[in-house]
């Protein structure tokens, strides 16, 4: 299903024009990506090997962000959650570098 932006009807997804209000639907290419953006970044927070899912996660979001029509408030949670992740699992690693870590 698509979304019309002007009037927030869903339409079928080979629809080229909203049935309600007769505009041009237009197609997110990038949805996938600001998707697996948030999804990777939500990963990351909770499992974060070196920090690579977050990373994975930043660098999708900023694509989808730059490139994303409708849907790129996704992506933009998606690199807000990653940089936050990315800093909590270095504040964690550096608790456990200096033995104040609660986590290891
Ligand atoms: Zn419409």
């Amino acid at each position: 299903m698509i979304k019309c932006s002007k009037c927030g009807v869903l339409n079928p997804d080979d629809t080229t024009y909203c049935q309600n209000c007769q505009a041009e639907l237009k197609r997110d290419p990038y949805n996938t990506i600001c998707i697996l953006a948030l999804v990777l970044s939500i990963v990351g927070f909770i499992f974060n090997p070196f920090y690579l899912v977050s990373i994975a996660g930043l660098v999708l979001g900023i694509i989808g962000h730059i490139n994303g029509g409708p849907s790129k408030n996704l992506a933009m949670a998606g690199w807000i959650v990653a940089i936050c992740s990315a800093v909590v699992s270095f504040l964690i690693d550096i608790f456990c570098t200096f033995g104040l870590g609660i986590f290891c």
